[in-house]
């Protein structure tokens, strides 16, 4: 959560500072905050609310100048969403401004021990903690100060810090948060995230655990917080500009969802060859060997990513014959989990910074297993801590209720699965024909986003009610889940997604007249099934909104709206069940007047536990 845009040069940067920290509003934006030194001075300007905010006060002020600035964008975790608690924080001693990302655990007990020093407090905020600390330790050197007082703290931080004392240096640090020195031409740019460095460089470094980073317009040193000097190697940062922008869409989410054919034509590419009934993954070929001695796969996510890793315990299951679990990363990291002999876990996460997920990432590399990510961000810190792993490839993902990288997910691990599979028990033809009906999923999904009308149609029918349930079996229950999460978290609808059959046990008492539920209806294994549950709806005087196969003319019977996908493979279906889950989300949300891409309360990459 949070984004941070720091910059050290010869131009004034409060410009440039804003332009990269609107593409990182995603993380957060509950507040923002800008400060500069100009004239040996610092100055910091915050506002609640989003960046637009915060550019109108500056804008009203005349503009802060500068050539060292730092900007935050905030998700709050300690304190209120109000101005005190924006950051930048300041010391009270030497002027000190500091931005930070994540949660610093000990904050209460060191922050007695500077009250107990005279020090006093304007915000209830853990960053504030910090800045104050980096204060109380200065000596006449930034890069000492903060390394010193990163000594003294735990949790999870990005941090950038200005100092009024040496007005030309910018220190950052990290651990457990990403963050990242793009590289120009006199000056460097850091940042959560490249989107706000692209336009600027395509040049960055990206930071590891405990790094600190001095910073001048004439060069920078990295050491660690015990001063122990570090050598980075510069990369290329892999992101297009146009993949950053909206383009004629109204909003990033809209634009994703209608990306996800390409994107998906984007993940295959090369990576299978139907023909000859091959799946090539070169980023699991290093490790080949112990894979396929693989005994047990362990699926760790959460949120959308969980249930992508809901559907890869059915692909494991079905297509490898491997016994796979799927679970709550944050709960798997707490349980004392049993990791036997050959056990593969697979971390699934869209940034690759999901706090969570890394935490269980880590105790399941502790305890003997052979680590996979499943991830969209290229060089981001689950992809450099897994042993080997296959990259999603849809692009950034900047709309906070995440579509392409889901499907991206699914289609990693049905590769993944076919991967195993294909050395296992799968013969090449049933390989082959497997392979040739996913290269087809992207036409397909194609074809439903043509509905777009009739999505939105359906969900205008029933925009007011506040209750919705979203059933389905088998393969299509998380998809289930994953559709109640999508119209939770962008318009604010009461929505919950189970099993169909787990409804009678209980859930059912929720039924009320004209309560919609959406059922996940393709033709597969527990059709009838699924049709007996759609009848006990019916009895009690909810609508049934079925999500159907193509061709599948009776199920109007029982439906009272009825949206088709074409079909598929039962093991295929949850790419395309999904989008016109998406679509009527989407809908939702902008119908009721909520801003899709910036949902309350949410960011987009939760790196706190
Ligand atoms: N823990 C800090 C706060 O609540 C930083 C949160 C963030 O990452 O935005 O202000």
């Amino acid at each position: 959560m949070c984004g941070i845009v720091a910059y050290v040069g010869k131009k004034n940067c409060q410009n440039l500072l804003i332009e990269g920290i609107k593409r990182l509003e995603y993380r957060g934006y509950d507040s923002a905050g800008l400060a500069t030194i100009h004239n040996g001075k610092i100055r910091i300007v915050r506002a609640v609310g989003r960046v637009a905010n915060l550019e109108d006060k500056l804008e009203s002020m005349g503009g802060l100048p500068g050539t060292v600035g730092l900007v935050h964008t905030r998700w709050a975790t300690h304190g209120g969403v109000t101005e005190f608690n924006a950051h930048p924080h300041a010391d009270d001693k030497v002027g000190i401004a500091v931005v930070h990302n994540g949660i610093i655990e000990n904050y209460a007990t060191i922050k007695t021990l500077l009250e107990e020093k005279g020090h006093k407090f304007s915000s209830q905020t853990d960053t504030e903690v910090l800045a104050m600390l980096i204060g109380e330790l200065y000596e006449g050197d930034l890069e000492s100060a903060v390394q010193a007082a990163l000594r003294e703290v735990t949790g999870a931080y990005a941090i950038a810090v200005i100092c009024e004392k040496e007005p030309g240096v910018l220190v950052v640090a990290r651990k457990g948060s990403p963050l990242m020195v793009g590289v120009g031409n006199g000056e460097y740019i850091v940042a959560s995230d490249g989107a706000a460095i692209i336009s600027h460089t395509s040049q960055a470094m990206m930071l590891d655990d405990y790094n600190v980073v001095k910073i001048t317009a004439d060069g920078f040193r990295t050491s660690t917080i015990h001063n122990v000097p570090v050598t980075h190697k510069v990369q290329q940062l892999e992101l297009e500009l146009d993949e950053i922008e909206l383009g004629s869409f109204q909003h990033y989410m809209r634009k994703e969802i209608f990306e996800q054919p390409k994107a998906l034509r984007n993940t295959f590419r090369g990576r299978f060859n139907a023909e000859e009934g091959k799946v090539i993954l070169g980023g699991l070929a290093d490790h080949a060997k112990e894979l396929v001695k693989a005994k047990r796969i362990a699926l760790l996510g959460q949120g959308t990513a969980l249930h992508a890793a809901m559907i890869g315990r059915y692909l494991f299951e079905d297509l490898a014959k491997i016994p796979a679990t799927s679970e709550f990363a944050s709960e798997f990291r707490y349980r004392n989990p049993i990791i036997e002999e050959n056990t593969v876990a697979i971390a699934v996460s869209q940034s690759g910074e999901t706090a969570d997920t890394l935490a269980a990432l880590h105790e399941a590399k502790d305890r003997g297993a052979l680590a996979l990510g499943v991830i969209n961000v290229v060089g981001s810190t689950m992809a450099r801590e897994t042993d080997a792993g296959v990259y999603l490839r849809v692009g950034p993902e900047i709309g906070v209720a995440s579509t392409k990288a889901f499907v991206g997910q699914v289609a990693v691990l049905t590769m993944i699965a076919m991967w195993f599979g294909r050395r296992r028990f799968m013969g090449a033809n049933d390989t082959g024909s497997l392979l040739h009906q996913l290269n087809q999923i992207p036409d397909k999904i194609e074809k439903i986003l043509g509905y777009d009308d009739l999505v939105k149609k359906v969900t205008e029918r029933y925009i007011e009610r506040e209750n919705w349930l979203f059933l389905g079996r088998g393969y299509n229950y998380p998809t289930a889940m994953e559709g109640a999460l999508k119209l939770k978290e962008i318009s604010y609808i009461h929505a919950e997604g189970m099993p169909a059959a787990e409804m009678k046990h209980g859930p059912i008492a929720l039924i009320n007249e004209g309560m919609p539920a959406v059922f996940i209806a393709n033709q597969g294994k527990q059709y009838e099934k699924v049709m007996s549950n759609i009848q006990e709806v019916r009895a009690r005087g909810g609508h049934v909104i079925a999500v159907a196969t193509e061709g599948d003319t009776a199920i109007k019977r029982y439906a009272e709206d009825v949206l088709y996908i074409p079909d598929v493979p039962e093991c295929l279906s949850p790419l395309l069940a999904v989008v016109p889950l998406q679509m009527m989300a989407y809908h939702a949300a902008v119908l009721r007047g909520h801003d899709v891409d910036k949902p309350r309360n949410l960011a987009k990459s939760v790196t706190v536990e």
